[in-house]
C-alpha cells in the first residue's frame, strides 16, 4: 500500500517518507521530470500521505485518503491548465481559502499541474503566497521542464526529479498489470524509456501489429523495388504513428548491431525478432559501422519530423540508406 504501490523512485520515497515521519514537511515541492513518468501519481499519494493518520501513511483506505483520491477532500486543490496556461484568475479563485485553516485534515495542499505553464502574474501571485505561507499549506507542483519555471519560484521548491526506472522495473510494472506475453514485454522495456506512463500505454495497445508491419516495411525496402519503396514512403509520410513505427525501426537496428558486433549470427537471433538472416554472412565490422550509420539516421530522422521538415522526402532518404544505395 501506500508509496508501495508506485514502482520505482525509491529514494524520492524515502526521502518524502522521512519527512513525514519527521513532521518536517516544507510548504513547496517540485516534482519534475516527462510526461508519464509518474509525477502525479507521486503527489497524488503524497499529499494523501499529508492529511492520514495512519502510522505509515498513506493508507489510502481511510476515509481522508479516499476523499482525496476521489478530489473530494475539501482540503486539496488542484490546479491545472485552462487552455494552454494557468491563469492568475486561477490563483485568485483560491488564494483566499489557502490561508484559513484546514477543514478536516493537518494541511492545506494545492497540487499544481504543468506549472511551467504559469502566467508571469500567475507565478508572482504563488510567490507572494510562498514568501509567506500560511503553517499549514503545502504546495506540489508538477512540472516537465523546470527551467521553464520564474527562477525565484524554483528557488522555493524542494526540488525532485522522477528518474526513468530501470528495465527491471518496468518489466515488475508490466506484471502488475497481469498478462504481458514476454516477447510484447521485451518490445516494451526497450521502447518505453524506463517511462511507466508510455510502457502503460503500450502494454494496453499493444505493439505486435506494429512490430508486425514494421518487420513487412523492413523487408520491402530491403528486398522490395525501388519504385514500391518510394511508394512506401509517400504513404508513410502521412501517418501519425509514424514515430512509434521507427522506434520499432530503430530496436530492430539496434538488436543487429549488438549482435552483429558480438560476432553472433542467424538463427539465434530470430528469437529477438530482429531479421538478422541479411547479415549473417557479412562480414561484421563493416557491417556494424552500416548498421550504426542506419541508427543514427533513425534518431535523425525522430528529431527531423517534430519539426517542419518534408516529410516524403526524409523518408526516401532513410530508405535509400537503409538499401544501402546512398
Ligand atoms: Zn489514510
Amino acid at each position: 500500500m501506500g508509496f508501495d504501490t508506485i514502482v520505482g523512485q525509491q529514494l524520492l520515497k524515502k526521502t518524502l517518507q522521512r519527512s513525514l515521519q519527521g513532521g518536517e514537511t516544507g510548504h513547496a515541492y517540485l516534482f519534475s521530470g516527462p510526461p508519464g513518468c509518474g509525477k502525479r501519481t507521486m503527489a497524488l499519494l503524497f499529499a494523501q500521505a499529508l492529511n492520514c493518520g495512519a502510522p505509515d501513511p498513506p493508507c489510502q483506505q481511510c476515509s481522508s485518503c479516499r476523499k482525496s483520491a476521489s478530489g473530494n477532500h475539501p482540503d486539496l486543490y488542484r490546479l491545472v491548465p485552462q487552455g494552454n496556461s494557468l491563469k492568475i484568475e486561477q490563483l485568485r479563485e483560491i488564494r483566499e481559502s489557502l490561508h484559513y485553516l484546514p477543514v478536516e485534515g493537518r494541511h492545506k495542499i494545492c497540487i499544481i499541474e504543468d506549472a511551467e505553464l504559469l502566467t508571469l502574474p500567475a507565478a508572482n501571485s504563488l510567490l507572494k503566497i510562498l514568501e509567506e505561507p500560511p503553517s499549514q499549506l503545502v504546495f506540489i507542483l508538477l512540472c516537465s521542464r523546470p527551467w521553464a519555471l520564474l527562477p525565484t519560484v524554483l528557488s522555493r521548491c524542494a526540488p525532485f526529479m522522477l528518474k526513468p526506472l530501470q528495465p527491471r522495473e518496468v518489466a515488475a510494472l508490466l506484471e502488475r498489470q497481469g498478462k504481458v506475453p514476454p516477447r510484447q514485454q521485451e518490445l516494451i522495456i526497450a521502447l518505453s524509456g524506463g517511462n511507466p506512463g508510455l510502457a502503460l500505454a503500450q502494454a494496453e495497445q499493444g505493439l505486435e501489429d506494429t512490430y508486425g508491419e514494421a518487420r513487412s516495411l523492413l523487408k520491402a525496402v530491403e528486398h522490395g523495388s525501388a519504385a514500391g519503396i518510394f511508394a512506401l514512403a509517400e504513404k508513410l509520410s502521412a501517418r501519425t504513428d509514424l514515430s512509434a513505427l521507427l522506434d520499432i525501426l530503430l530496436y530492430i537496428y539496434r538488436d543487429r548491431l549488438v549482435y552483429t558486433l558480438a560476432g553472433c549470427a542467424g538463427e539465434a537471433l530470430l528469437e529477438s525478432g530482429a531479421l538478422i538472416e541479411s547479415v549473417a554472412e557479412a562480414d561484421n565490422m563493416e557491417k556494424g559501422l552500416f548498421l550504426e550509420r542506419i541508427c543514427r539516421a533513425l534518431l535523425q530522422i525522430q528529431n527531423e519530423i517534430r519539426g517542419n521538415v518534408n516529410r516524403r522526402l526524409a523518408i526516401e532518404v532513410l530508405f535509400m540508406q537503409m538499401r544501402g544505395v546512398i
